[in-house]
């Protein structure tokens, strides 16, 4: 329902919670954040309110400059904590959050535990996770291109890995999505408001492209990988 993912040099865990603030009046049914921590992805989620996720983070103190954040309206699985976004694979090593329907994720299940993976949710997103870990080259970017081409429905997905903290990759297909762009730090959000309070800068990603974030720059191409050159939107509405 909500993406909000942040990378720069402040506390990630404080801006993905504001941000998903402001996504609340989208409705959801729960919600969480991950972060990268210490070589680790820190994950907090909760069902229900944000209040619940707000306790949990201010017990769990979630350190980091890089993260995602999601509220989950729930389509493939009932509403719980194990089904609430962010999801992470079998190693802990990445972290997807997901809105849309991935079409055929019964088959795509089906292959993945037959390749030995275990599930923790009942929802379709899991699928994009562990399809990463599966088919993880060393690059991101480069494997997300590959999962990408794999998937029916409607999708936009913010994966993060491990192994390469200083990058979100981002992808829209008939799902929205943007990147918001300030000094030294960029956003990727489901919408306007999520952000806006940090910049009124923003790409709007157009169906089937994707955007490699780092807090240096966005580098945008389209999911087949042709170089993507977009002007920069300025929102004119005030918050
Ligand atoms: N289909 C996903 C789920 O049920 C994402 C739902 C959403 O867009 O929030 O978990």
């Amino acid at each position: 329902c909500g993406i909000v993912g942040y990378i720069g040099d402040k506390d990630a865990s404080s801006i993905l919670m504001a941000g998903l603030n402001k996504l609340e009046y989208r409705g959801y049914d729960s919600a969480g954040i991950a972060l990268y921590q210490q070589d680790q992805i820190e994950v907090c989620k909760r069902v229900g309110k944000l209040d619940n996720l707000e306790e949990l983070v201010a017990d769990k103190d979630p350190q980091g400059q890089v993260g995602i954040g999601h509220t989950r309206w729930a389509t493939h699985g009932k509403p719980s904590t194990p089904n609430a976004h962010p999801h992470t694979g079998c190693e802990g090593e990445f972290v997807i959050v997901h809105n849309g329907i991935i079409e055929n994720y019964l088959s795509l299940k089906e292959e993945l535990l037959q390749q030995g993976h275990d599930f923790s949710s009942e929802t379709d997103t899991e699928v994009l996770v562990h399809l990463l870990e599966e088919h993880y080259t060393g690059d991101l970017a480069e494997t997300v291109r590959r999962v990408a081409a794999k998937l029916e429905g409607s999708y936009a997905f913010v994966a993060l890995t491990v192994n390469e903290p200083d990058r979100l990759i981002a992808v829209r297909q008939d799902s929205p999505l943007i990147v918001g762009l300030n000094d030294g730090e960029y956003f990727v959000a489901s919408d306007i408001p999520a952000i806006l309070e940090h910049t009124d800068e923003v790409y709007i990603l157009d169906d089937g492209e994707m955007a490699v974030v780092t807090k240096a720059g966005v580098n945008l191409s389209t999911i087949e990988g042709e170089p993507v050159d977009k002007d920069i939107f300025t929102v004119d509405w005030n918050p």
